[in-house]
């Protein structure tokens, strides 16, 4: 016999995103594609954020995880029983079903419900999902008498081991979630017919799918739009995507000549429709006359866990791990290259300023992509280490941010497909591209690289394959920012 088919508070809030993607978690679950690397180490940091708010309730009562939920939920029932915090206690009402993260007895029979959190703020979603946990758990019985939202505290700095009651900010969110709740019995009901329905509900693609989250269907659903000149590759296309698209116009190249747009979008239009890159000759100029020799590429990869790892750290925090360094010392010479990867588990910052100090030596501009992010890892690790302070403060002068170019479309390729990133500007600029790489991005870089460092029980091959891999990966992005910088100089030749 089939079993029933509860909704759970995880399937509530995708099919409050989009019923489309509620039936595929019921119907067609394996369609949807396994989060990558940087998903799973968010879900990870979330378990180890949980385990920390944990420690605020020394006599709490973990309730052993069984995936009937008629089970667990007599299991809850029971050790409720004995008025201890509970962690992750399920209870079903009808066909829905919660897991608290923290439920904390409250006088004779009531409860305080907590919901614990890896943001640093209280967000929409959040509301929604305390109201369906307060929504099962007064069903099922249980008297609810407030709740509240545990999330990160972003001004939290870590000193000596990490302190919960400092680590956490704790949010009355009674108010919005009881609002909230009065919604649920309907929509629930809702739910579940889409859940039993034979074939998905035709839904149209919308500002849903990046809403909340982004959604994991969104290579399923958004296949039908061309992959060349996509309307939604538009700079900054945002709700205009989805009006022209209405219209039934799908690429940038047949956008009306009397719709209205913007200074970029214009750029772009015009040079996906005749297939040439758009260059502003005088403004490219004068970016690259701001270079002075020797010229220093530089990339960090860097981690930024919620819990954080080192002295001096706050949740979230860049920690620069690794660097690639290229130097090219005049028109025309060769790179010299130069990285470091952090070999342990200690804090890679003091060794990452000591090089570069070394090797940056006091003059010639520093190029970076996005350098406000390097310059802002450098700045974040001499706080930690003032004898550094002076000489960052004077090198973070010399930056050039070769974003800008790209940024302000002082240069446009169509194949940039409307974007500015490396990823994007080097396979179009030069024909290099990430493909084939191991780790092809930074997301990917900063999961991998914690996990073979961090974790546990990983074998030598693999973590000497992911440090492999990372030293490819951080290369490719000096070495690419040197012929982007090459392709531009062409580009105001011809
Ligand atoms: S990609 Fe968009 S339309 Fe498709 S299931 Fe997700 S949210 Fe719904």
């Amino acid at each position: 016999m089939k079993s029933k088919p509860y909704l759970s508070k995880s399937k509530y809030l995708n099919g409050l995103q989009c019923p489309k993607l509620l039936w595929y978690e019921y119907n067609q679950k394996a369609d949807i594609p396994k989060p990558g690397a940087a998903v799973q180490f968010a879900f990870a940091e979330g378990h180890r954020v949980g385990a920390l708010a944990q420690q605020l309730f020394p006599n709490g009562l973990h309730i052993p995880r069984d995936w009937q939920p008629e089970k667990q939920a007599q299991q809850s029932l029971e050790a409720a029983k004995q008025r201890l915090p509970l962690f992750e206690a399920g209870f079903v009402f009808g066909q829905t079903y919660a897991l608290a993260d923290i439920l904390v007895p409250v006088g004779e029979d009531e409860w305080d419900l907590i919901e614990v959190k890896s943001s640093t703020s209280v967000k929409e979603a959040h509301y929604h999902d305390a109201a369906f946990q307060r929504y099962v758990y007064q069903g099922a019985g249980l008297k609810i008498r407030r709740c509240y939202l545990l999330h990160i505290n972003k001004e939290y700095v870590r000193r000596g081991s990490i302190d919960p009651e400092k680590f956490f900010v704790k949010q009355d969110i009674t108010t919005e979630s009881t609002v909230l709740a009065q919604m649920i019995e309907n929509e629930a009901a809702a739910m579940l017919k889409v859940a039993a329905a034979a074939d998905f509900p035709a839904i149209n693609i919308g500002p849903q799918c990046s809403s909340p989250h982004d959604c994991p269907l969104i290579g399923l659903c958004w296949d039908f739009l061309p992959a060349k000149d996509n309307i939604f590759t538009l700079n900054s296309a945002g709700q205009k995507g989805f009006d022209l698209l209405n219209r039934g116009i799908s690429k940038v190249t047949e956008v009306p000549d009397d719709y209205s747009l913007k200074y970029k979008q214009v750029i772009q239009v015009t040079a996906h429709r005749s297939g040439q890159p758009y260059v502003d000759r005088e403004a490219l100029l004068e970016f690259l006359g701001q270079f002075t020799y020797p010229l220093y590429y530089l990339d960090f990869e860097t981690i930024a866990p919620a819990l954080p790892l080192f002295e001096g750290v706050r949740p979230y925090q860049f920690v620069p791990f690794q660097f690639s360094l290229s130097r090219v010392d005049k028109v025309g010479a060769k790179p010299k290259h130069f990285s470091f990867l952090a070999p342990d588990q200690d804090d890679p910052r003091p060794a990452v300023l000591e090089q570069l100090q070394k090797l940056l030596g006091n003059k010639g501009s520093i190029i970076a992509y996005s350098a406000g992010f390097e310059k802002r890892c450098l700045k974040g690790s001499a706080d930690a280490y003032p004898k550094y302070q002076a000489w960052v403060k004077e090198t973070n002068d010399r930056f050039v941010d070769l974003l800008e170019p790209f940024q302000k479309f002082y240069y446009y390729h169509p194949d940039q497909a409307g974007r500015a990133s490396l990823k994007n500007v080097l396979p179009a600029l030069t024909g290099q591209s990430y493909e084939g790489l191991e780790i092809a991005d930074g997301g990917v870089a900063s999961a991998e690289f914690y996990r073979v460092t961090y974790g546990q029980d990983v074998a030598n091959a693999d973590r000497e394959a992911v440090r492999s891999a990372l030293e490819k990966y951080c290369d490719q992005d000096t070495r690419g920012m040197i012929d982007v910088v090459e392709a531009l100089r062409q580009a105001v030749k011809d």
